[in-house]
């Protein structure tokens, strides 16, 4: 029988993230050439309802089997708790590929199961395609500013994760409406201790939108000048369906909370609109947002670095043009 590829799913409360459905869709692209089936290993606390309900959705999404581990030290915090039921059932079902999302839990799981199982792994992977003898997979290197394109030799399993926002996302089945509980297995519990136990999350308020998966981002840099212009920003952010982004200088100087900061050493988030206020575009503010689709650019300073990477340019002060922004946008019904 040809080799299935397992995509390691992540919920975050009780919604699955889209990098999943992204990460299938690439499953899916994977198996183009040949047949094959896409199941999916999903890690969660308890026996809870939630996980269940996420299981379904995923095999709707094209997934043949959902293979779930639970237990109460299951959380998309703690992913060292699915590193050994991960590590089995990837011994039983021998993938060729294991896809997981380039997220924290992602990022701290994948190379692990990597190196435990001597298998290659490819990080942060941005595009992914299909040669004539294999496959081959994008990855940016020095922050954003050159990107190599690698491929698997050795023996499967190969370790992928997925820059999230980066992939289509796979589209629900109609031919599977009700979803077949079969094919939902539990994996038994393990029985190794854990080296390190999350013991409480204590979540940000947030507008609930995650900076890596918004489609449309408002950033505010130092200009920004305070917590009150940040609202201007937030403003425009809910106007438009998006979140809120910052540079380092405005979370240093606390304008904003550091969950917030978009950069070499924050979030690299790839939205299709990126809109930056009052943010001069240094390199290490480019790494985290040089590959969003557009990028417009409000900044009071015409020889500002980020209107070199800018695809419109705003030249002025943004606490005119902001609010303009939000006003039209709220005529015209947005
Ligand atoms: P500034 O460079 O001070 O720019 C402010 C801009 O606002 C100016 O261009 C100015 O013209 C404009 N402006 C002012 N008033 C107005 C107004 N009223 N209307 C319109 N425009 C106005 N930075 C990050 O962002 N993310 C990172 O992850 C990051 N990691 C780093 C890691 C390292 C190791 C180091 C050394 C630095 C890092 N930095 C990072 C910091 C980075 O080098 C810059 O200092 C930072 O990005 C500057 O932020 P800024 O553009 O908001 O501020």
């Amino acid at each position: 029988m040809s080799q299935p590829i397992l995509v390691v799913a992540e919920c975050k409360g009780s919604s699955i993230r889209r990098v999943t459905f992204e990460a299938i869709a690439v499953a899916q692209k994977l198996l183009q050439q040949r047949a094959g089936a896409v199941h999916c290993f999903l890690a969660g606390p308890g026996e809870g309802a939630e996980l269940q309900q996420a299981a379904r959705e995923l095999l709707t999404y094209g997934a043949s089997e959902v293979h779930l581990a639970s237990s109460s030290e299951q959380t998309e915090s703690n992913a060292l708790a699915s590193l050994k039921p991960l590590q089995s059932l990837v011994q039983q079902l021998q993938p060729q590929f294991v896809i997981a999302g380039h997220t924290a839990y992602g990022r701290e799981l994948a190379p692990r199961l990597a190196a435990s199982l001597a298998s290659g792994y490819i990080a942060d992977a941005t595009a992914v395609e299909l040669l004539d003898d294999g496959f081959a997979f994008t990855r940016p290197l020095y922050a954003g500013k050159a990107f190599e394109t690698r491929s698997f030799t050795g023996a499967a399993p190969h370790i992928v994760t997925i820059r999230p926002n980066n992939h289509e996302t796979a589209a629900p089945l109609e031919a599977v409406a009700a979803a077949n509980e079969s094919a939902i297995n539990t994996l038994p519990a393990s029985a190794s201790p854990l080296r390190s136990i999350v013991r409480e999350v204590v979540s940000r308020v947030s507008s609930g939108i995650d900076l890596t998966e918004a489609d449309i981002i408002v950033a505010g840099g130092r200009g920004v000048r305070g917590s009150e212009g940040f609202q201007l920003l937030q403003q425009l952010a809910d106007q438009l369906g998006g979140a809120v982004g910052a540079s380092r200088a405005a979370c240093d100087a606390g304008y904003c909370d550091y969950s917030l900061q978009i950069g070499q050493t924050g979030k690299v988030v790839t939205p299709q609109l990126y809109i930056a206020c009052g943010i001069s575009g240094a390199i290490q503010h480019l790494a985290g947002m040089s590959q969003s689709r557009t990028i417009i650019a409000i900044n009071k300073d015409p020889e500002a670095p980020i209107f070199s990477i800018a695809d419109y340019g705003i030249v002025g002060d943004l606490f005119e043009i902001v609010p303009l922004l939000t006003d039209e946008l709220k005529k015209l019904g947005r």
